[in-house]
């Protein structure tokens, strides 16, 4: 008889059978633990997009939906919808050239500058004209239009990185990932952000020229990162160089810049030439979903989506000998597919079906830019216009009893309601957003939906209880770091009261009357979803 069979045996009957009488909602505590300690083991090693880990995780979540009773919600009447991912590594430096007053440069990538490799052109030679366009933004909707009278067809457009201030961060976090998009939807060739200060380089400098991951479709379709043939970005020194000749010197448009003076755009007098070769490497991940069909026969045509990225960092690369080298996520994101796995199994436990469909999404490649729910997005396995509202489950901080929620996305539409009154009825506060710099409205999967015009929202545990101290603690040494692992002091309630929140705001989306319906005279309803009724605020 081995120590561990002793040391049951001795247990005494009343222990054993006091489980029946556990309070639901340290029941409800206990089972997201048991879902957070398998996902974040180091056995799944960070879970990294296409990696074993993840593989195994996907598996565990399947296994989940299918002991729920939740039906398969994949493709070909499995769990999943298999994304196709291809990465991107230049093969050697690339090569940039700058010609100027007939005189040319060579750019040295990493310190000079940064270019994105191409997932759709494996050897990229590109010889272009420049034309100057301020921020680089065209929104109509908020009467932006940095590319009026402006020729860049086949041409390389230089824009000031970041976007006026004035306007709410979620919209300038919105322009800001655009930006792209907007210079390709105006036949330009490729993009090169330089900073508006004088000294550094634009933020995505670094991270830029490293190997890039998006989903390309069969039919050679790509996500909205990869539209542009070039992307680039440099540091302040070069780019005055770029500006040597132009007929306003770059001192003077980023003193407009800064005074939020419109800058008019023009043809700057230079030519990039750019050699480079790509290697790509091709794979698939899994979305994970699962469906409880709704009950109203008038209703269940329609969706609400419960969702979680299930994908982390994976290992340390780098990691020196004993060093900890993996990428838990145990708060980012197990504990938001633990709470989502819950959620589900009290849609299940109640007895009572919801009117709507609910999916339950567990995403991949969230964590190289909200890859999979954009694949989802893109190729749903419903039709996108039944999704009346999506409820995404992020990197809820649960080392504190947590008093009051963030409603990130809420305030756009009716869905702030829902929050509120669920919240309300649990005795929860909900909080205006106390980290703003952050943009965590278009930082997660449910900005994916937003961008298809599904009304979609993000709950944060919030600041009060002494949860500003520990978000400042966990985003300041935590936060994508191995240290988001079981070691930390996890408060398992919180993750069931979690739990228990985004199953009430799901099921009153799932129940009502009607669905949810963006603000009249909101942004990103006005920019994604023209032409559908409006609420009044
Ligand atoms: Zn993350």
């Amino acid at each position: 008889m081995n120590s561990r069979l002793v040391r049951f045996a001795a247990a005494p009957l009343a222990l054993l059978l006091s489980a029946a009488a556990v309070p639901a909602d340290e029941a409800a505590a206990d089972r997201v633990r048991g879902h957070v300690q398998f996902l974040a083991s180091d056995e799944l090693e960070g879970r990294a997009t296409g990696s074993r880990g993840y593989a195994v995780a996907a598996q565990y979540v399947a296994a989940q939906f299918a002991s729920l009773g939740l039906r398969p919600g994949g493709t070909g009447g499995g769990w999943y919808l298999q994304v196709p991912f291809r990465r991107a590594t230049h093969v050697s430096p690339p090569q940039v050239r700058l010609r100027v007053r007939g005189r040319t440069t060579a750019l040295a990538h990493g310190i000079d500058v940064s270019l994105q490799p191409s997932l759709l052109e494996k050897n990229r030679s590109i010889d272009a004209a420049l034309v100057f366009v301020g921020h680089g933004l065209n929104e109509q909707a908020l009467g932006l239009d940095d590319y009026a009278g402006l020729d860049v067809r086949g041409k390389i457009v230089v824009a000031f990185s970041g976007s006026p201030t004035g306007l709410p961060t979620e919209v300038r976090a919105h322009l800001d990932a655009s930006k792209p998009e907007a210079a390709a939807r105006r036949g330009a060739l490729g993009l090169i952000e330089i900073p508006v200060e004088p000294t550094g380089a634009p933020r995505r400098f670094g991270s830029l020229g490293r190997p890039r991951l998006d989903w390309i479709d069969t039919a050679g379709k790509t996500g909205a990162t990869s539209l542009l043939g070039a992307r680039l970005a440099m540091t302040a020194k070069t780019a005055e160089q770029l500006f040597e000749g132009a007929r306003t010197p770059l001192a003077s448009l980023r003193a407009q810049a800064k005074s939020r003076r419109p800058v008019r755009g023009f043809a700057i007098p230079a030519r990039l030439t750019i050699n480079a070769q790509s290697s790509w490497h091709d794979f698939s991940s899994p979305e994970v979903i699962g469906l409880l069909p709704g009950s109203d026969p008038e209703l269940a045509g329609e969706y609400v989506v419960l969702m979680g990225h299930l994908d982390h960092l994976g290992v340390k690369e780098d990691a020196k000998p004993g060093e900890d080298a993996i990428y838990n996520g145990a708060l980012d994101n197990a504990a938001g597919i633990a709470t989502m796995l819950e959620a589900a199994r009290e849609f299940v436990q109640s007895g009572k079906r919801p009117r709507r469909s609910i999916l339950f999404i567990a995403n991949t490649g969230e964590e190289q830019g909200l890859l999979g729910a954009d694949y989802f997005a893109s190729h749903p396995t419903v039709p996108i216009k039944q999704i009346v509202a999506a409820v995404d489950l992020d990197m809820p901080l649960l080392t504190y009893d947590f008093t009051d929620v963030v409603a990130f996305g809420a305030d756009h539409s009716t869905v702030a309601r829902t929050v509120a009154q669920a919240a309300r009825g649990m005795g929860i506060a909900v909080s205006p957003d106390p980290m703003p710099e952050q943009s965590i409205f278009v930082r997660s999967d449910h900005y994916q939906f937003v961008r298809r015009g599904v009304p979609a929202i993000l709950l944060f545990t919030g600041y009060a209880n002494g949860g500003k101290a520990r978000w400042d603690h966990f985003f300041a040494s935590v936060y994508h770091t191995p240290k988001d692992d079981l070691g930390q002091p996890i408060n398992w309630k919180s993750g069931a009261r979690y739990a228990k929140l985004n199953y009430e705001i799901a099921r009153a989306l799932a129940d009502a009357d009607a669905r949810p319906r963006w603000y009249r005279g909101d942004y990103f309803g006005d920019r994604f979803a023209p032409g559908e009724p409006r609420a009044e605020r």
